[in-house]
This record gives C-alpha cells, sequence and structure tokens, in this order.
C-alpha cells in the first residue's frame, strides 16, 4: 500500500516530530474500525476528507495496538459483541468528539477564519477510542452515576493517547531531549493542544488550561467530588467529569515518570516505563469495583497487580504516584470470597439478590473479568430506582447495586469483598452526580419524556454531545446515559 500522511501526536504539539509518510498497517486481531467517508491512500492536505481518513485510521490501528500490548492481547469484541464499530471523521459543528455504543464521532469547527478538526488529533482520536475499549472491557461502568466513575471513563481515554504516544520511538526520543528527568513539561504530557487552542481562542484563557486541554502532568490532588462545583477555571477541580479525572491522569502519569526515573535517562527506558504502567493498569481497570471511589480502587490494584505479576519491584513508585495527588494507596491484600450457602437450587443468583438486597425479580448484569489475577471472578450489578426530587423532578434514575462474585461455569459460588450500593451514602452521590451534569448542559430530554412531566427546564441549555438523556422507561421519566464526549 502507498504511504500516507500523518501528523503524529497533535497538530499543534510544539517540538514534536514533524508530519510524515507512513505505511498505515492493521488492527490487530479481533475488535475494529470502519472510518468513514473511506479514502484510497495518498497525501491529502489537512481539513480534507481523505487526510482526516488516513489520520484518524492511523491514530485508531496506534491505539489498538497499543492497547493489546500493555494487556497482553488484542481486544477480541466491542460492547455488546460487536466486531466493527463506526467512526465518522467530520460528523458536524463543534469543538468536541463523542462516543456512542454505535461508534465514534469527531466535530469540526471555525472561528475566526481558523477551523479545527478533532480528527486530526491523535490525542483526541486515542481519548475517544479509550472510552470505546472501557466499555467494552466494564460496560457496567456506563450506567454507573457517580462523578468519580465518570472521570475514571475519561482518565482512561486521556491514559490510552499517552501510551499510545510513548509507544512511539519517534514521540519518545524527542520526550526525553526535550526533558530527560520528564520533569518538565512536553508535547506528550500536553492533552489535545490543538482543540485546546480552540477553546481558549473562543471562549477565553480561563476555559482552558496553558498549552493544552488537559496536562498529564499537574499536582491536582484528590478531594471528595460531590464536594466540588460543577464547573470552575480550567486551573482549579470541578466536580465536571473532564475537570476532575486530570487527579488520576495525573497520578498514572507520575507512575510512569517514578519508574522511569528508578533507569537511565532513555528513549528505550520511557517506552518501557510506559508498557509497565499500562499493564499495570489494564489489570487494575478489569478488577476494580464499579464504585463511587475509584480512582483509589484502581490505585490499589495496580500495587496488587505489580505485587501479584511482577514481584512488587515498583510498589513504591505507585504509591508515591497517588501520594504526590492526595491518595493513600495501602500495601495489596486479598479479599477472601464468602461462599454462598446453597441451601436453594440453580445458578445462585437468588441468594446473589437478597444479599444485595434487591427484588427476587430484579435483572442481574454480569461482567465477567478476564484477567490472569483471578479466575472465574465476574462484576455483578443490580439496580434500584431513585427518584431525583429536588435535582430533575418527576425524573428516576436507576442506581446500580454492585458486587464481585466467583463463579463455575455459569452459577455464582461466591461474593468478593464488599457489597456497593445498597446505602444513602451511594444516593447523594449520584444525586451529586446528576447536579453536576445538569449545571454542565450534559442533560437533554427527550420529547416523549417531555410530554410526560412538568420538567422544570435543565438550568442550562444542553450541549451536542449531551451525556445524558431524559427518556421515558417503563413508563416512567428516567435519566440515562448515551454517551462520553
Ligand atoms: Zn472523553
Amino acid at each position: 500500500m502507498p504511504p500516507v500522511t500523518f501528523i503524529p501526536n497533535d497538530p499543534l504539539a510544539v517540538n514534536g516530530p514533524p508530519q510524515r509518510s507512513v505505511s498505515p498497517g492493521t488492527f490487530p486481531a479481533g475488535a475494529k474500525f470502519n472510518v468513514i467517508p473511506i479514502a484510497k491512500p495518498g497525501s491529502y492536505m489537512p481539513h480534507t476528507p481523505e487526510f482526516d481518513y488516513w489520520q484518524a485510521l492511523c491514530a485508531l490501528i496506534a491505539g489498538m495496538r497499543t492497547w493489546a500490548a500493555v494487556d497482553g492481547k488484542a481486544l477480541a469484541k466491542w460492547q455488546g459483541n460487536r466486531a466493527n464499530l463506526p467512526v465518522q471523521t467530520n460528523a458536524g459543528d463543534d469543538l468536541n468528539a463523542f462516543y456512542d455504543r454505535n461508534g465514534l464521532q469527531f466535530f469540526s469547527h471555525t472561528f475566526n477564519g481558523s477551523t479545527v478538526h478533532a480528527s486530526e488529533s491523535v490525542d483526541v482520536v486515542t481519548h475517544e477510542e479509550g472510552h470505546a475499549i472501557l466499555d467494552a472491557i466494564r460496560p457496567d461502568f456506563w450506567s454507573a452515576p457517580f462523578i468519580e466513575i465518570g472521570a475514571q471513563h475519561e482518565a482512561f481515554g486521556d491514559c490510552v493517547a499517552l501510551l499510545t504516544a510513548l509507544s512511539d520511538k519517534l514521540i519518545t526520543d524527542k520526550v526525553v531531549a526535550a526533558t530527560p528527568d520528564l520533569s518538565g513539561k512536553h508535547f506528550v504530557e500536553s492533552l489535545a493542544e490543538e482543540l485546546g487552542d480552540a477553546i481558549r481562542r473562543e471562549f477565553g484563557p480561563d476555559s482552558v488550561e496553558a498549552g493544552a486541554l488537559r496536562h498529564a502532568l499537574n499536582t491536582f490532588r484528590w478531594v471528595d467530588p460531590t464536594t466540588l462545583p460543577p464547573s470552575a477555571t480550567a486551573d482549579k477541580l470541578a466536580g465536571e467529569v473532564h475537570s476532575f479525572a486530570r487527579v488520576f491522569v495525573g497520578a498514572f502519569y507520575d507512575t510512569i515518570r517514578n519508574i522511569y526515573a528508578t533507569g537511565p535517562k532513555t528513549s528505550a527506558n520511557l517506552q518501557a516505563a510506559a508498557q509497565r504502567s499500562g499493564s499495570l493498569l489494564a489489570a487494575a481497570m478489569r478488577t476494580v469495583p464499579a464504585a463511587p471511589r475509584i480512582f483509589e480502587g484502581v490505585g490499589k490494584r495496580m500495587v496488587q497487580a505489580e505485587a501479584t505479576l511482577n514481584k512488587g519491584k515498583y510498589v513504591a513508585q505507585i504509591q508515591a504516584a497517588f501520594a504526590a495527588h492526595g491518595m493513600t494507596i495501602s500495601a495489596p491484600a486479598a479479599s477472601l470470597a464468602v461462599p454462598l450457602e446453597r441451601r436453594t437450587r440453580g445458578d445462585g443468583t437468588k441468594e446473589l439478590r437478597a444479599r444485595l438486597g434487591v427484588a427476587s425479580g430484579a435483572k442481574i448484569e454480569v461482567t465477567p473479568v478476564d484477567s490472569d489475577m483471578h479466575d472465574d471472578f465476574a462484576h455483578v450489578t443490580a439496580f434500584r430506582s431513585l427518584s431525583l426530587t429536588g435535582v430533575l423532578p418527576g425524573v428516576e434514575i436507576p442506581v446500580p447495586v454492585t458486587a464481585r462474585v466467583t463463579r463455575r461455569g455459569t452459577s455464582i459460588t461466591g461474593v468478593v469483598g464488599d457489597i456497593v450500593g445498597a446505602s444513602a451514602n451511594v444516593d447523594s452521590e449520584a444525586r451529586a452526580f446528576v447536579q453536576t451534569l445538569v449545571s454542565n448542559g450534559d442533560v437533554r430530554v427527550n420529547a416523549t419524556a417531555a410530554r410526560r412531566i412538568a420538567l422544570t427546564a435543565p438550568q442550562v441549555t444542553a450541549r451536542r454531545t449531551a451525556t445524558h438523556e431524559v427518556r421515558t422507561v417503563g413508563g416512567k421519566p428516567t435519566l440515562v446515559r448515551v454517551g462520553f464526549a
């Protein structure tokens, strides 16, 4: 195949490798993307559909290869057991990108004569790809109405962007040349520079960090996100999921930096540190419970994975990285499974429902864990309804009750650790999340639901990429997730 033109990392990456001719390569076996509109290979100018096709495709291939390398195997299927996910390189006017379960959409926007295509930034493309990967391995996060789980999804997208960049030797050469001890800013920890620049030009300097949409090199420290305002200037943390995600992204990038610091200041060592950190993140994302305090939960499981898979060599480096962002990660401890009593016949779901405190007919969603650390292990989720009185009057939201279980075949044999979700604390977490969504224009109301309720208009007009929608479910106006931006 003839080579195609490719901009590594981001069109506004400062001191990054220049645009180059590449052979596009192929997706690993398994889950793939169908990018549209399709184009013949060749050299094209940016902002053309042909350029955007090859640019997005090369970024998506690099992302999937990086994920396969850190996870130890290629992703088999997308959420819903699909083999192909459509990708639109230019889905209309916006400064954003979106993942829903039907595909990825990248938008373009012109302001003051300057045009930005989100599909031309590898940072943006691999961030959205990260949402799709995480939804494939953890579909149970989709409906978990907690700020920190939404932020974990956003953080994971940025981590996939970082890992993809650091898997490219021409990129790590430039990073190590720019800041040999990784103490300084550079074009890789600067995420989505061009999109950040466009937002800054149109909406002012308080709306975005200096030099990028987000920086992985940051000093943000964890606080209870339900105590944060829904939005804030970019230099401060808010409950908005992209803003709060920066705490975890900072801790993950510092994990890479700390592991790198134990070796030589070379491009190869940086690639190895990223690969090690990425493999720990992959293991942790598969095993962590879908609980409100998920950042600390992921940190704990990264430490546990390091202890189990790598003899604990870098446990101190991970703990120091999270401590620098206000999170204390305790030494690894394995939870033992408490067996079900099995006084009833069947597959164990009846007794599990009783343990979860949900109705005997409640649907239970099972997310199997595919991990070297656990055999026959799964996350289970059941839902109860929470009325959003005072936040979205007349609307309900399903609140998950989750547990981790051991299985033999398809039968549930025991419960591992705590059951999460049957408490007033979880209700207040859900309410805080919905308040943040409403305040940020992330809730739209579909026409059918709007006729059924005397809904006070959300305080902010819903944006095109609103992540949630009020729709009628089982006859009741219900807030459901439609995607991630
Ligand atoms: Zn996102």
